[in-house]
């Protein structure tokens, strides 16, 4: 009596093709998981990416740029220390690494050589003092800072201008540090 009858047979195989269905529901279900998780890792990662690129460059926004050609300026400084005019020797920055910005001569001209793409970044005063080596900011010039010993005034083409080591230089502009 081991033979099955025809309903048993049918029913064995009516299961059998249920336990599949279910299997391949099963993976299809995975499979849409897997999906749905490459989406997201995707999005997620492609959200890195950008948040990598802007904080990389956030100064090469349009508005920021200066020149996409590179430039050649030259604005002058002389500094005063209580009314002494003070020496800018000439080949700030012209050591062994040619800097972008710097002197020829001791005559006070900056130069400011660019190529390529130039942002307002590039072009702050307060790069030139750190080729320089010196210190310049609204509270010192060199070792000399606000006191009762004297005070820092900063102007540019002879109009006061309270940027300090922010002041973004320009072309021909007349740059003046006084201390007194
Ligand atoms: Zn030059």
């Amino acid at each position: 009596m081991n033979e099955l009858s025809k309903k048993e047979q049918y029913d064995l195989e009516k299961r059998q093709k249920l336990d599949i269905r279910k299997q391949t529901k099963k993976s299809g279900k995975t499979r849409q998981f897997l999906k749905i998780g490459l989406i997201v890792v995707l999005f997620v990662a492609g959200l890195g990416v950008l948040a990598f690129l802007v904080s990389k460059n956030p100064a090469d926004k349009t508005e920021d740029i200066i020149s996409r050609n590179g430039l050649h300026w030259h604005p002058e400084l002389s500094i005063y220390i209580k009314g002494q005019k003070q020496e800018i020797p000439a080949d700030i920055g012209l050591g062994f690494r040619e800097e972008p910005i710097h002197t020829h001569d001791a005559m006070g001209v900056i130069h400011l050589e660019f190529s390529g793409l130039v942002v307002r970044e590039d072009a702050k005063l307060a790069n030139f003092f750190q080729i320089w080596g010196k210190q310049f900011n609204s509270n010192c010039i060199f070792k000399f800072c606000n006191g009762s010993e004297g005070k820092i005034k900063f102007s540019v083409n002879g109009k006061e201008n309270n940027e300090f080591e922010n002041y973004i230089m320009r072309d021909g502009d007349k740059i003046e540090i006084k201390y007194e």
